[in-house]
């Protein structure tokens, strides 16, 4: 049984082509975070906002903890909705205390009651000794741990979070997707995160849905999205890879590309004709005696890796884009250079 179901929601605004989202359908269990993840303008935000309740759908329905909180007929308003939204920028109250902050969303409940959540979430967030300070007087990191305390205080059915790692330098934004899980975990509370970033939405998601135009692309775990991307808008989304097309074998697992023949990590269920693969970057070994053999481009250090694109011998004139591949940093690599590699079948794939 889902616990929040969106069915065929579509938005379009008045004055622009296609909708900016596109009859999405989605499931989420109870405790489930998810996260919504594609490029500016794919309609993840105007998606999130349609669940708060600040935008309208113009078909379709929502429905949370088997509640129907918006159909044709129906549109409960944003407070009605047991919804704890945290934004972009935070949206704290300058002139408030983080205490008074985070009980803000608690005027209906009775003072006693209200002191002990605001304790209990402050503790939640590793913030019980910060109650008096200002918004002013707090880290990015832990102005958004009180943002996350605040949505979290009159316990909602849902948190939404929109692009919540954005405004955090690299080392912050890593600590705060082991925090922020940690936190909507404790809490069991289920959440839908907006981010145009892949390494967010694998580090803190159960379950990602990428999307672009409006269109829900795929819906599956990180690791499965990674391994096995539907089809190459997924692939190049969610990582580097290298897409190339060939014909299946009579054996339903070897593909015949312009490099040689590249093998699946396990048979096709079907016979295709023509098909498209997806190849990583570190997928591709360099190797003494590889199967593959090229001429290397350009080399790009990076940090854990350095990227080198080879151009393969059996190549028919330079049309082709060259290989990626990931090499380690301590080869010695240089442009012109011959090098052989092999291909790892587990990080091929068949896509659309
Ligand atoms: P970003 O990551 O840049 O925020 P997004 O994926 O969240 O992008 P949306 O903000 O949902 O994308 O926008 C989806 C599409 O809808 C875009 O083409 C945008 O221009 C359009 N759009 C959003 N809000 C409105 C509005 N109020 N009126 C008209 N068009 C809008």
């Amino acid at each position: 049984m889902s616990f929040i179901q969106l069915e065929n929601i579509t938005k379009a605004f008045t004055g622009s082509g296609r909708p900016a989202v596109d009859k999405l359908s989605l499931k989420i269990k109870e405790g489930e975070i998810i996260s919504l993840l594609g490029p500016s303008g794919c309609g993840k935000t105007t998606t999130l906002r349609m669940i708060a309740g600040f935008e309208n759908p113009s078909s379709g329905s929502i429905h949370i903890d088997g509640a129907t909180i918006v159909n044709e007929s129906r549109i409960l308003p944003p407070e009605k909705r047991g919804i704890g939204m945290v934004f972009q920028d935070y949206a704290l109250f300058p002139h408030m205390t983080i205490q008074k902050n985070v009980m803000f969303g608690l005027n209906k409940w009775k003072t006693r009651e209200k002191k002990a959540r605001v304790k209990e979430v402050l503790e939640l967030v590793g913030l019980e000794e910060y109650g008096d300070r200002y918004p002013t007087q707090l880290s990015g990191g832990q102005q958004q741990r009180v943002a996350l305390a605040r949505a979290l205080a009159p316990k909602p059915h849902v948190v939404l979070m929109d692009e919540p790692f954005s405004n955090l330098d690299a080392g912050l934004r890593e600590k705060m997707r082991f925090d922020v899980t940690n936190i909507l975990r404790r809490a069991n509370t289920t959440a839908i995160i907006v981010t145009h970033d892949q390494k967010d939405a694998f580090a803190v998601s159960d379950r990602v849905v990428v999307m672009n135009e409006g269109v829900i692309q795929q819906i599956a775990a990180p690791k499965e999205m990674y391994r096995c991307p539907k089809n190459c808008f997924v692939a190049q989304f969610v990582g580097k890879t290298n897409i190339l097309t060939g014909k299946m074998d009579n054996d339903l697992r070897n593909i015949h590309t312009h490099i040689g023949k590249v093998m699946l990590p396990e048979e096709s269920k079907e016979r295709l004709e023509s098909v498209t693969l997806s190849i990583r970057p570190e997928g591709c070994m360099l190797s003494e005696k590889g199967a593959f053999c090229g001429v290397v481009d350009r080399v790009t250090y990076g940090g854990e890796y350095q990227e080198l694109h080879v151009r393969l011998h059996n190549e028919p004139g330079l049309s082709k884009a060259p290989m990626m591949i990931y090499a380690p940093v301590e080869q010695d690599v240089e442009i012109g250079s011959i090098v052989s590699f092999d291909i790892k079948p587990e990080l091929v794939a068949l896509v659309e």
